[in-house]
């Protein structure tokens, strides 16, 4: 009974049965009740006639007569004499008129409106012949052919509800289908299989249904597939320090080892312990940057004086490989979370002075382009291949793995970049420097007013 197939056959149908009830009272009222009225104003005055015929035609018999009329014309004729017996009976008609009926049309009345529901239209008319009162009553013969044409709307109307109601049926089959099928591919979807594709030529509210449900497919796949990568690169990149840990750990315990060797061997641990706690840490910071939709602490600051600091801050890295920075910053204000900006640049300027060889150069520019604050980072490094320019900001995702891996990235610091710019509704790009090296252009949108 819940089936949406039921309900859409039961509110046809109950649609179909209200319609004929509404269409038979209605035809009642509009038609049957003012013809039935109609056609007894003829028959009084048809009546009449009669009477007054007989009554012109002088030594007739009453009863012949009206028997003659009853044969030859489209009336039935009954009629009754003063104490109420039926002198001229047609036992064929359908309405006998009561006694008291018969009694009041003797006393003088005329009578109509004899039988209720309007089907059979008759009249009394009283009359008297040599002093003695009659009772003729009078109804039309041909009514049988109106009764048989109601009953042919009538048949024709179940006819159209039979056959309404099984191509409902069969529309409705058509119509829950295409949903079973959704319900089941859903079904599906919800143990995990997300390579569903529902096929469909429709154009209709359904086939966009299937479309839509498509597209969610396709993109809950994407995302599952991101998943399991996801997943499988974090346990590459734990997996590989801690196989190194544990090889030099293992070495450590031979009983002879010279000090330099043992000195060597723990700085290996030490090395790749620092490297675990750095990807733990971005993980930690990447999953929570996913998790919160605006900037944590936004506050008015100056971009200029912020990526001062961070320079200053990397010092020891860049001046340890000779390289020369370069800074051109204008007075630039921003909006925007300091801490997590500040992360921006570290990120961006770290890698910069990784992929830069000795004695390269960096170059940081701050301006205000338009309605936003613009940071272009410029190295004269390596460069990243056009077809990576995208890629890059993906987690765990490096040009060169094996190059990568002697300067201890983890894939991740772009990402995190990347968030964060969105999360401050700006954009950033990587680009090749004509002369060689990267540039990273970060635009993010200045406070209105
Ligand atoms: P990583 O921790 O490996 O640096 P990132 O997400 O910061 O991870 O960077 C992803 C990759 O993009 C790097 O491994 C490197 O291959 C490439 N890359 C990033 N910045 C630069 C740059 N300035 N010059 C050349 N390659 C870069």
């Amino acid at each position: 009974m819940k089936s949406l197939y039921t309900r859409i056959v039961l509110t046809f149908i109950g649609v179909i049965v209200a319609s004929l009830i509404i269409a038979s009272i209605a035809s009642t009222l509009l038609f049957r009740e003012p013809f039935a009225h109609t056609l007894e104003n003829s028959l009084l005055s048809n009546g009449k006639q009669i009477i007054q015929t007989y009554r012109s035609s002088a030594g007739t018999e009453l009863i012949p007569f009206m028997n003659n009329v009853s044969i030859i014309s489209i009336y039935a004729v009954q009629l009754f004499d003063a104490s109420g017996n039926p002198l001229l009976e047609d036992r064929s008609e359908p309405v006998v008129p009561g006694a008291e009926r018969i009694r009041h049309v003797l006393s003088g009345g005329v009578t109509r409106n004899i039988e209720h529901e309007g089907r059979y239209p008759m009249v009394g008319l009283p009359f008297q012949v040599d002093g003695q009162p009659y009772a003729l009553f009078v109804m039309l013969k041909g009514n049988e052919l109106w009764l048989q044409s109601s009953k042919e709307v009538n048949t024709e109307l179940l006819t159209v509800f039979l056959i309404g109601s099984f191509l409902v049926l069969a529309a409705a089959r058509s119509i829950v289908k295409p949903l079973l099928r959704l319900r089941d591919a859903a079904g599906q979807m919800a143990q995990g299989h997300f390579d569903m594709q529902l096929r469909t030529n429709r154009k209709d509210e359904i086939g966009q249904l299937n479309t839509s449900f498509n597209e969610m497919a396709q993109e809950l796949a994407k995302l599952d597939r991101m998943r399991r990568e996801f997943v499988a690169n974090v346990s590459h990149e734990i997996q590989s320090p801690l196989t190194s840990i544990s090889g030099f750990a293992k070495a450590l315990k031979q009983k002879r080892m010279s000090e330099e060797s043992r000195m060597h061997y723990l700085t290996i641990i030490e090395e790749e312990s620092e490297r675990l706690s750095r990807i733990s840490q971005n993980l930690l910071r990447l999953s929570s940057l996913q998790h919160d939709r605006h900037p944590a602490q936004p506050a008015a600051f100056r971009l200029d004086e912020q990526l001062r600091k961070v320079v200053i801050a990397l010092e020891p890295q860049w001046s340890g490989k000779e390289i020369t920075v370069e800074l051109d910053l204008e007075p630039v204000t921003v909006h925007a979370d300091e801490d997590q900006l500040s992360q921006v640049w570290t990120n961006l300027l770290g890698n910069s002075i990784k992929f830069t060889p000795v004695h390269g150069r960096v170059c940081i520019r701050v301006y205000a382009g338009g309605r936003s604050a613009v940071v272009r980072i410029t190295d004269n490094g390596i460069g990243i291949p056009e077809d990576q320019r995208t890629d890059i900001f993906k987690p765990f995702h490096k040009v060169d793995k094996a190059r990568d891996r002697a300067v201890s990235g983890n894939g991740l610091g772009l990402s995190i970049v990347k968030l964060i710019v969105e999360l401050h509704e700006g954009e950033i790009q990587a680009d090749e420097e004509p002369g060689g090296g990267s540039v990273f252009t970060v635009k993010l949108p200045l406070r209105k007013g």
